[in-house]
């Protein structure tokens, strides 16, 4: 009797503790989750899971963590910054993610939105042009056991052509103009997402759609993104 009455409680005592020190910021991520993308219209469920799932804190140094979860970017060194969860959510959700799909992400940074896609397409290509970044993203997500994403060491102003055409590019370092070959490797029925604009001033995020050949783009809010990098910058 009793241990019939006590065993569920003790074992769900268990349980929370076992989860908690598993994953200590779980409660933190469903509460951004709910309150900075939800409750700011984000409503596809693949890209919530998504968010819920992938664990943001370990994709900042360890003095940060506490902040992983905060509504802004946050540094990830050499100058770069990892996204506003809520950007990264509005950008995942614009490109409708699927399974099948195969993406293009440039601006790899600290890996978080090449693992939120990871998460919901079958194949994420992502390149970074700091050196140290590419390794550092490479090896975490590697880490977290991600064998759907490939992490490349390049200029992202063109593309990855041996992989192309993608169903989806996400550019998260702001251009003053689309690079063109990105326009040329999306696929015909593709979305491309990309911040356009002054690297020193307010952005404009875009939509660009490819039908029929067709290019048109649409100007959907403003954001500031660190500089898309050319060359020797
Ligand atoms: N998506 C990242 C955030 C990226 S910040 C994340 O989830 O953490 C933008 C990144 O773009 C920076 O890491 C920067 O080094 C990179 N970048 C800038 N210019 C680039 C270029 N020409 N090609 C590839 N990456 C570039």
């Amino acid at each position: 009797m009793f241990i019939k009455s006590h065993i569920v409680p003790v074992l769900l005592i268990f349980y929370l503790l076992a989860s908690s020190y598993d994953d200590p910021y779980k409660t933190q991520r469903e509460r951004m989750v709910k309150n900075q993308i939800e409750a700011r219209g984000i409503k596809d469920e693949a890209t919530l899971k998504a968010m819920k799932d992938v664990q943001r804190h370990l994709f900042v140094s360890k003095d940060l963590r506490e902040n992983a979860y905060d509504d802004r970017p946050l540094p990830i060194g050499y100058g770069q910054t990892i996204s506003q969860p809520y950007i990264v959510g509005y950008m995942t959700e614009l490109i409708h993610p699927k399974p099948g799909k195969k993406v293009l992400e440039i601006g790899t940074g600290s890996g978080y939105q090449a693992a939120v896609l990871a998460e919901i397409v079958d194949k994420v290509y992502t390149i970074e042009i700091i050196t140290e970044l590419t390794n550092s993203a490479s090896k975490l997500l590697k880490e977290l056991g991600y064998k759907n994403i490939e992490v490349k060491n390049a200029d992202g102003y063109y593309g990855w052509k041996e992989h192309a055409p993608f169903d989806a590019i996400v550019v998260t370092a702001a251009s003053e103009y689309i690079p063109p070959p990105l326009i040329e490797q999306l696929m015909d029925g593709g979305k491309m997402v990309i911040p356009v604009g002054s690297p020193f001033l307010t952005q404009n995020l875009m939509l660009v759609e490819k039908s029929g050949g067709k290019i048109t783009t649409k100007n959907l809010l403003p954001v500031r993104f660190v500089p898309l990098k050319r060359g020797n910058d």
